[in-house]
């Protein structure tokens, strides 16, 4: 693996872009189905998933980042990222790429905690070592009816909030937004910069 894209259509790719190359890691931002099917890897950033859904129709970028995904590259998806990998959403519903085995249930915090910097302390320490994982929630949703090879890797209160299905990393938090690198090491792990 060498070039990462970076879906760079709406949200906060550029945060992902700089993150990644603070590790090392060549990250592009992507924009047409022919520039992520060239991409090693793929990043699906955080921002408003209706209007990413908008600005894919008729693109094939959809069915290009489904490719890339299918053909065991990695891919890591944040917060809006991770409705647009999920095979089920809700809020409203809607199929999603079907990428990851559950149901994105959209802004589901409520206007109280719908935004948080939270200490997560509930940890696969095999997947993350034990030191707790700052994360930021901005109106993320949350994860539901997850499939049998879906692994859990992070809770908040008791719930899924980082998962790993096969080459997919997906968390509704941004770990793009904070300073600690373990997250995106996890989801590229095969690349060079980060063995
Ligand atoms: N609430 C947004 C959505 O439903 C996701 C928020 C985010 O990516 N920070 O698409």
């Amino acid at each position: 693996m060498t070039v990462v894209g970076v879906l760079a259509l709406q949200g906060d790719f550029e945060a992902h872009a700089a993150a990644l190359a603070r590790l090392g890691v060549d990250a592009r931002p992507v924009r047409t189905a022919a520039e992520v099917r060239a991409s090693d890897g793929l990043v699906l950033p955080g921002g408003e998933s209706t209007t990413m859904w908008k600005l894919m129709e008729g693109t094939g970028v959809a069915e290009a980042i489904v490719d890339v995904a299918r053909r065991g590259d990695p891919v890591f998806a944040t917060c809006a990222g991770v409705i647009l990998a999920s095979r089920r959403i809700e809020g409203p519903s809607r199929d999603g790429l079907g990428l990851l085995a559950a149901t994105a249930v959209r802004n589901a915090y409520g206007r109280q905690l719908d935004s948080a910097v939270v200490s997560l302390t509930d940890l696969d320490r095999d997947a993350l070592g034990a030191a707790p994982l700052e994360a930021v929630f901005i109106r993320a949703p949350k994860l539901a009816d997850l499939g049998p090879n879906v692994e859990v890797l992070a809770r908040r209160d008791g719930e899924p909030v980082l998962v790993r299905e096969g080459n997919l990393v997906a968390a509704t938090f941004h770990p793009e937004l904070a300073a600690d690198p373990r997250v995106a090491a996890l989801a590229f792990a095969a690349h060079p910069a980060l063995r």
